[in-house]
């Protein structure tokens, strides 16, 4: 394949004339990890810049649904009734989050959740003390907790479930409002932000990163850090070779990102020696209606479930791409389809509706007799409130019967097509590899004097799976801890 990227070679000190801007900590990238990072850098006293290649904060985290994976007793928890430990939480993410998930990030994690939580509601990021008990992506209301499969099986025989999605109070896409909140933070902190300005290439200082060389509008600008860059440009969705080489599985699939995540910060310190980790890792979604499949089915091309479809549908979602023949339907019948909320529909419509199974399995192109077998098996123990296949929980259970109806995921969301086409959309979960204070690390495992990363530019505390929440949630958590460190820094 022929490389498409741009250089990113670093350039030595010496060959830097004069720098045009000075500061202790350089933050490059303006989304909750890089606002997480200045934040804790200037409040511990360091003179601070944050680059931001776009006009203003937000990233993918400004475009997101603001979910942030919370818990372990929050207040916001409290409020509502619920008794979470940290310990239930952890149970339950390494799980979730796994196989492999990195119990070091991951207890550091759950054990600080209380505290992360209080910090972003010391922040202004208000979470309302009303709970979202629906099947969603996300949510069309301002609720500040919903679930994100603790109650699913197998997850509820692992901990004790309490919901731990925390939402800042907007119907839908929140991220905006939370990088809102923490944009007025940072520039409050008194870091300043240099915008429409793209990072290109680290300046090193013998084996110590001293600064780097960006563009702004064209023209090169130089930046010294007399302490620490902090690499926080996100993942690498945005990058075709870099997806080919590194996690060709989202090939082809939609880009769950603000279209900038180019994997630039991680070129940039691969380009110096630093480590990558997990960087086949990725989240997908598929535009496979929860609140559907939910009280349906979900089917593979073969018409057999393969899920309990009340998991958080990131797990379906991955499972399905993953290791199942497509092309998958969710499967419901009327009553099913007319008890969904308006507000969970996301105007989703059928593609197929038959009398019978038989019709709708010719429809779908399936060999006669296998959606009729699955939905058979189905009834029968849905008759008596169970699922042994797959067990998902009772209150979803309830025989079909006819009208059927065959939604395809390749059709979107919204009637607008949001997703349209390969019916699944993902990003990256690997970058570069940090220590749990966000030093990057060299391949022999050492910490690259005055680098430091966190969010999606590196790997974070995910193993092979992924739930919502949890990529603003450890972007801001390591975020933190990464400021901190690199205000320290000699
Ligand atoms: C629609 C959508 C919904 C989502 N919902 C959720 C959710 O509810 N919960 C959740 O946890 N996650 C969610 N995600 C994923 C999550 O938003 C991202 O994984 C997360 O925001 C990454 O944070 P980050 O700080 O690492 O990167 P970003 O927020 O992308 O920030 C990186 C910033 O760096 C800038 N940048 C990049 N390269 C350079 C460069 N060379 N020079 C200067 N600046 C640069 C970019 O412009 C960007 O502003 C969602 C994503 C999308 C797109």
């Amino acid at each position: 394949m022929t490389p498409v990227s741009s250089s990113v070679e670093p350039v030595e000190l010496a060959e830097v004339d004069a720098f045009d801007h000075e500061c202790d900590v350089l933050v490059v990238g303006f989304g909750v990890a890089g606002a997480a990072a200045a934040y804790e850098a200037a409040a511990a006293g360091a003179n601070v810049i944050v680059l931001e290649r776009a006009s203003g904060a937000g990233g993918s985290s400004g475009q997101s649904g603001g979910e942030l994976y919370l818990g372990g007793g929050t207040g916001t928890q409290k409020a509502l009734g619920f008794d979470d430990t940290p310990e239930d939480m952890y149970a339950f993410l390494e799980k979730a989050l796994g196989p492999h998930a990195d119990t070091e990030k991951l207890r550091l994690y759950c054990d600080g959740s209380v505290e992360h939580h209080d910090w972003f509601v010391a922040r202004g990021v208000e979470f309302k003390h009303t709970l979202f008990e629906g099947q969603a992506w996300m949510p069309f209301t301002d609720d500040g907790l919903m679930w994100l499969g603790e109650n699913a099986w197998p997850y509820n025989d692992i901990a004790k479930p309490a919901p731990r999605g925390h939402r800042p109070p907007a119907p839908g896409f929140a991220g905006n409002l939370l990088m809102q909140k923490l944009e007025e933070a940072v520039t409050a902190a008194g870091a300043a932000t240099h915008t429409d300005t793209v990072a290109s290439h680290l300046v090193m200082d013998g084996g110590r990163v001293a600064g780097l060389v960006a563009r702004r509008f064209g023209a090169p600008v130089t930046y010294r850090a007399r302490k620490a860059v902090v690499l926080t440009t996100g993942g690498f969705v945005d990058n075709e070779e870099m997806l080919a080489h590194h996690a060709p599985v989202l090939v082809g699939l939609g880009k769950v990102s603000d279209g900038l995540d180019d994997g630039s910060g991680i070129r940039m310190a691969a380009a110096i020696g630093a480590a990558t980790r997990r960087m086949g890792v990725v989240e997908i979604s598929m535009t496979a209606l929860p609140a559907l499949v939910a009280r349906g089915m979900l089917v593979n091309g073969r018409g057999q479930r393969f899920v309990n479809e009340d998991v958080y549908p990131g797990i379906y979602s991955t499972h399905a791409i993953l290791q199942e023949p497509g092309p998958y339907w969710g499967i419901i019948d009327e009553e099913g389809f007319e008890s969904i909320p308006p507000g969970d529909l996301w105007q989703v419509q059928p593609k197929y509706v038959e009398e019978t199974l038989a019709e709708l399995e010719e429809a779908l192109g399936m060999l006669p007799g296998a959606l009729e077998h699955t939905v058979e098996v189905y009834n029968r123990h849905a008759e008596n409130g169970e699922d042994p296949h797959f067990h998902k929980d009772a209150r979803w259970l309830r025989p079909l019967k006819g009208p059927f109806a065959a939604v395809d995921p390749r059709d979107g969301f919204f009637g607008t097509g949001a997703g349209r086409g390969s019916g699944a959309a993902g990003f990256t979960l690997g970058g570069l590899h940090t220590t749990v204070d966000g030093e990057v690390l060299n391949v022999s495992g050492e910490h690259i004097p005055g680098l430091y990363a966190a969010g999606r530019a590196s790997s974070g505390m995910h193993g092979e799976g992924y739930i919502s929440g949890t990529s603003l949630g450890d972007g801001s958590f390591f975020g933190r801890r990464a400021g901190k460190a690199a205000a320290r820094e000699e």
